[in-house]
């Protein structure tokens, strides 16, 4: 690789790490073609920097020119550094050297914007259409679509792309037009109107015809930068329930805000990236797609933020004693699912399993419960663990297991 291009690449890796909306989940892209390489199930993989973010694609930007100023962004026009762009051909060129050289298993391209949004938009597409069609590349892309290009570029980009993503960037419109007033949150809702017809439009087709081409078929995702304005945890989580009805999106990502330039509209740059918020608001996302909680039920006028020092399923559990104890040997997976210290699989074994006979603690451990926190929300074959403590000393316990177990150097192992 030449220099040029080397020094280009570390630039536009190091301005697109800031985009976390990178897991490739769900394409099913074979190679039936004879071509390269191939996307098939979770067959990305993923790896993770020193700060857990995922950067398991070849992620990088096409440019970092950009004509717009937000203010939460690197690559923001008023920002003193060095700008430079890769040519389509050089793109494609790196994407198949790293495929061929097993470093990479796809593409995440994302784009400062150039002159426009078209214009950039084509040059995102002409990269994905190459590596289709001229390399038969049969890896993962995913493409960051831009905001307010025209419906027929964004077509051709599904056609080509596994997945598309349109930031949002800013959970409110109130709080994009602080940070970024040259922006219009309706250009970012136009492409997601766009997608989700589409995307519907060629599963149906494909129903019926076979051979239908592939539209985006990991569907579309978005991203939301938390901490950069005051927005509270109930505000985030209701626009991206929003956004999950309303677009059919496969994912929204949630990014802390980590300090790029000192101005007064943001936090200074001696802030923290607010990481167990965003782990928080993860797990609270989890809840809405997995568990089957509402959002209303975890934040509301009344519970406004997400506490940081348990999870949003014990949080709920505590505040809603009523439900318990949940009886594992009678109850609905429904019901269990909302049990702290049981996961999916967990609340499914226990469903297939209690058909052969009652469950006791011992084979609730077996099925992979953590039972110091179910205990205190359960009934099985062993009884009840604890009956009628308030639910101050349950949090307190909890909350003392954990520390202990911090100090002991074991690593917890269920997500809630
Ligand atoms: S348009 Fe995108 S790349 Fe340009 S400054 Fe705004 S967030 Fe950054």
């Amino acid at each position: 690789m030449s220099d040029r291009i080397s020094e280009k690449l570390q630039i536009l890796a190091d301005a697109a790490k800031y985009d976390v909306s990178c897991s490739s989940s769900g394409s099913k892209r074979k190679n039936d073609n004879k071509g390269l390489g191939d996307a098939y199930g979770s067959g990305i993989c993923h790896t993770y920097t020193e700060d857990g973010r995922c950067v398991s694609l070849l992620k990088i930007l096409l440019t970092n020119f950009c004509i717009y100023d937000c203010a939460y962004c690197v690559t923001r026009k008023s920002n003193d550094i060095k700008r430079v762009a890769f040519t389509v051909q050089e793109v494609v060129d790196l994407t198949i050297n790293f495929y061929r050289r097993n470093y990479i298993e796809g593409l995440f391209l994302s784009s400062g914007i150039f002159k426009n949004a078209d214009y950039t938009m084509e040059r995102l597409v002409l990269v994905a259409k190459k590596l289709r069609t001229e390399h038969k590349f049969n890896g993962y892309i995913h493409l960051k679509s831009i905001p307010g290009a025209s419906d027929e570029l964004m077509h051709e980009a599904g056609l080509y792309a596994d997945r598309l993503s349109v930031n949002i960037e800013i959970p409110t419109e109130q709080g994009l037009k602080l940070l970024a007033p040259d922006k219009d949150r309706k250009d970012m809702i136009k492409p997601m109107h766009y997608l989700k017809g589409a995307i519907e439009q060629s599963e149906s087709e494909r129903q019926t015809l076979r051979h239908a081409p592939l539209f985006a078929p990991a569907g579309q995702s978005t991203q939301m930068i938390i901490g950069a304005t005051g927005e509270s945890d109930k505000d985030i989580m209701y626009t991206a329930h929003q956004f999950y009805k309303g677009f059919s999106l496969k994912r929204v990502y949630y990014s802390g805000y980590v300090p790029v330039s000192s101005d007064s509209r943001l936090p200074g740059m001696q802030s923290r990236v607010p990481l167990v918020r965003e782990n928080r608001l993860y797990q609270t996302d989890w809840l809405m797609r997995f568990y089957g909680f509402h959002i209303r039920e975890i934040l509301n006028d009344e519970h406004p933020q997400l506490e940081t020092d348990i999870d949003p399923k014990l949080s709920w559990a505590l505040r809603n004693m009523q439900t318990f104890p949940v009886d594992i040997n009678k109850d609905d997976l429904q019901l269990i699912l909302r049990v702290p210290g049981i996961g999916v699989q967990s609340a499914r074994k226990i469903v297939a399993a209690r058909k052969f006979g009652k469950l006791d603690w011992e084979q609730l451990k077996k099925i992979g419960v953590a039972i110091n926190r179910a205990r205190y929300f359960i009934t099985c074959a062993g009884g009840q663990f604890h009956r009628d403590r308030p639910h101050e000393q349950i949090r307190q316990f909890i909350l003392n297991e954990s520390k202990s177990k911090f100090h002991r150097g074991v690593q917890q192992g269920s997500l809630f």
